[in-house]
């Protein structure tokens, strides 16, 4: 890099100066800092160069470094080498990717607590909790021909329900934390002209979609992203569900069936007017999606405002038109979620996460069992296995796979 700035770097410096071209012309003026391992980001040598934001401009810098030697970064190559050499976690790495593509301020306050260790500490805790009582009841193993017996002793079991209740916690949090990175799919169905595109742009406070009088207006599915105190929304609006002749309209029809299937929830808007041909359609939707029978309209029927549950499900009563009774559909839809805006200990969490916390929790549920009927043995193998479920998050337990598989899906750079 002599040859680019043409001075020596002292470690965490701010240099100011010129980036020199092969033939010794200036390419740009700027700043450059050198960060010397083990002190930086990736615990490697780095330097960076901070240069004026022309695409053109940094490309033939760009150019320049590579042919001085250097490669392109592959995606999430800064992160993987800064995990590789133990700067940070695998939760924590992850956590830095998923606050770049947070899409609500939540979700870019819940990854930033992930990056700043939070939600690995609490697993850190969770596993030295466990390797604790793991020795213990290995030590009664070995004690088992003497008098004193450890598993009669209330502690263990008293351990195992505390670490079983801290599990739930930190899974309920983690949850949250999902919903809040991946959002839930929300998809509004119902029979032409009953409320749908109004519905969304209510929601979207927006005219996304167009709203006419005129019956399969709408023939292609529309995607509006809002959100609720935080919790991200992907709302759909499709083709209304009827008979038609029209070819347009049933290839929206067909479009709509498809988006019906990748819903984490269904809106059934129904004319509140003439309810029982929108209720019809009930019964032709997926049984394994839950569904929310929307009335819609109460500015013309009068019907009051508000939510009612009943044996085919929730239902809230609403005027997309006026706004009246949206409040109520709002709530619903966090509360269905299981989304708590109150809570201020979320941490970002993936799929992953969950799956990991769920098997360790049930490792310590089978231990508990284990206990009642003095199997040494297999509480020892059980705890073992929590542990091992654990330490997946954190990336103690990792198969190169895996690793791939969440570096790759990074963006190019970090
Ligand atoms: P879609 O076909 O289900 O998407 O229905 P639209 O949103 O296009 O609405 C169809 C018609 O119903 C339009 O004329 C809307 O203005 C009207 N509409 C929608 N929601 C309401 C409502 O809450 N009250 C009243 N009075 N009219 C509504
Ligand atoms: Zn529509």
């Amino acid at each position: 890099m002599r040859e680019l700035l043409r001075k020596e770097l002292q470690p965490r410096y701010a240099h100011y100066g010129h980036f020199y071209d092969r033939d010794g012309s200036v390419l740009d003026t700027g700043i450059a800092l050198f960060f010397s391992s083990p002190h930086s980001f990736t615990g490697e040598d780095v330097l960076e160069l901070h240069a004026h934001g022309s695409p053109v401009l940094l490309d033939l810098l760009l150019r320049r470094v590579l042919d001085l030697g250097a490669r392109l970064a592959r995606p999430g190559e800064f992160s993987e080498r800064a995990f590789l050499n133990d700067k940070i976690d695998l939760a924590q790495a992850e956590a830095i990717a998923d606050l770049i593509e947070s899409t609500t301020e939540q979700a870019a306050r819940s990854a930033q607590r992930s990056l700043q260790g939070e939600f690995s500490t609490r697993i850190h805790q969770l596993v030295e909790d466990l390797i604790e009582l793991r020795q213990y009841v290995e030590a009664s193993i070995d004690f088992v021909d003497e008098d004193i017996d450890f598993l009669s002793e209330g502690r263990i079991a008293e351990k195992l329900s505390d670490l079983r209740a801290t599990l739930r916690h930190i899974r309920h949090s983690a949850r949250q934390g999902c919903l809040l990175r991946e959002g839930m799919t929300v998809v509004i169905v119902g029979r032409p002209n009953a409320g749908k595109s109004s519905l969304l742009n209510r929601l979207a406070e927006r005219e996304a979609a167009i709203v006419t009088e005129i019956a399969g207006t709408t023939r292609d599915t529309l995607r509006e992203h809002i959100q609720i105190d935080g919790m991200p929304l992907h709302l759909v609006d499709t083709a209304g569900l009827r008979e038609s002749e029209d070819v347009v309209e049933r290839e929206g029809i067909r479009r709509a069936r498809d988006e019906i299937h990748k819903a984490d929830r269904l809106l059934l808007l129904i004319d509140d007017s003439s309810p029982e041909e929108g209720e019809a359609l009930l019964s032709s939707l997926p049984a394994e999606i839950p569904v929310t029978r929307v009335y819609n309209k109460i500015d013309l029927t009068g019907k009051p405002a508000g939510f009612v549950e009943d044996r085919r499900g929730p239902a809230v009563y609403l005027s997309a038109k006026t706004g009246e009774g949206i409040v109520h559909l709002k709530t619903h839809l966090k509360t269905s979620m299981g989304y708590d805006s109150e809570a201020d200990d979320i941490f970002i969490a993936r799929r992953r996460h969950l799956d990991a916390l769920s098997r360790a929790e049930s490792f310590i549920e089978s231990a508990e069992s284990q206990l009642k009927i003095r199997a040494a043995e297999l509480v020892a193998e059980d705890l073992r296995e929590a542990q091992t479920a654990l330490s997946e998050i954190t990336g103690e337990f990792t198969s190169e796979d895996l690793l791939s598989r969440i570096f790759s899906s990074f963006c190019i750079g970090k």
